[in-house]
């Protein structure tokens, strides 16, 4: 029987190779791409075995879940990416253990994000999710791509809060590589801007390889590194 850890390795050592292989196909250094595993529904335990495996950031999209998992998981100085849709009301408790808040996407969330950075005593790192959604899509997530520009300048505008770059996920039933062709161009108006931040956060299992081409910084893989989650939500 192969152990948890073997599982894990093995997932993280293919997970690695495929990165490293879209990056040298994009002609760009495979240290150019930063990997951060995405943990929801999966156990503390798991998250243990990552770090011993060298894995330095891990992504979580349920405040809940996440709150407690970075708690029991304090002594290992990972750097926590909350990448899930948040609520106005949990916004500052999501401050107080997350280290990068990728999903900021609307101007309401920022003065409560800026009071959980100021409770904690550190600046906290942003990123602004941008939908690539058509704008009639149900359950649409992310910015309007029209709005990015306000956004990042109230950002930059907020006590606490460090704008570090752009986060999207790629729409369902779209080819992803079309879809992050647009998130590259809203990139490089954006950049224009802000040239600091310089943070891509696109590409999750299935996609990787496509974001990594249009210049993805930091890709949040789960399922290919962890395995199946179990469904129930
Ligand atoms: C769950 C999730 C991922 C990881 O998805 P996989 O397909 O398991 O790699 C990436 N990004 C976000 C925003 C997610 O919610």
């Amino acid at each position: 029987m192969t152990s948890r850890t073997d599982e894990i390795a093995a997932g993280l050592e293919e997970t690695r190779e495929r990165i490293a292989r879209a990056a040298e196909k994009a002609g760009r250094a495979a240290d150019e791409v930063h990997l951060v595993v995405v943990t929801k529904f999966f156990p503390a335990s798991d998250v243990r075995i990552l770090a011993g495996l060298g894995v330095t950031d891990v992504g979580e999209n349920r405040h809940q879940e996440a709150e407690r998992k970075a708690a029991e998981c304090a002594d290992l100085g990972l750097r926590w990416h909350y990448i899930g849709g948040l609520q106005s009301n949990k916004a500052a408790a999501v401050a107080a253990y997350a280290d990068v808040v990728e999903s900021v996407d609307r101007r309401s969330l920022l003065s409560r994000l800026s009071r959980g950075a100021g409770e904690r005593g550190q600046s906290l790192d942003v990123l602004l999710q941008v939908s690539l959604d058509p704008p009639d899509r149900e359950g649409r997530a992310g910015a309007d791509p029209g709005d990015v520009r306000d956004l990042a300048a109230e950002v930059v505008a907020t006590d606490g809060l460090r704008l570090r770059g752009l986060m999207a996920v790629a729409p369902l039933g779209e080819d992803p590589a079309a879809a992050f062709a647009r998130l590259a161009r809203i990139r490089e108006d954006f950049l224009v801007e802000h040239p600091e931040a310089t943070v891509l956060s696109a590409g999750m299992s299935g996609d990787l390889e496509q974001a990594i081409s249009h210049g993805a910084t930091h890709v949040r893989v789960g399922s290919a590194v962890l395995g199946e989650r179990p469904t129930v939500k």
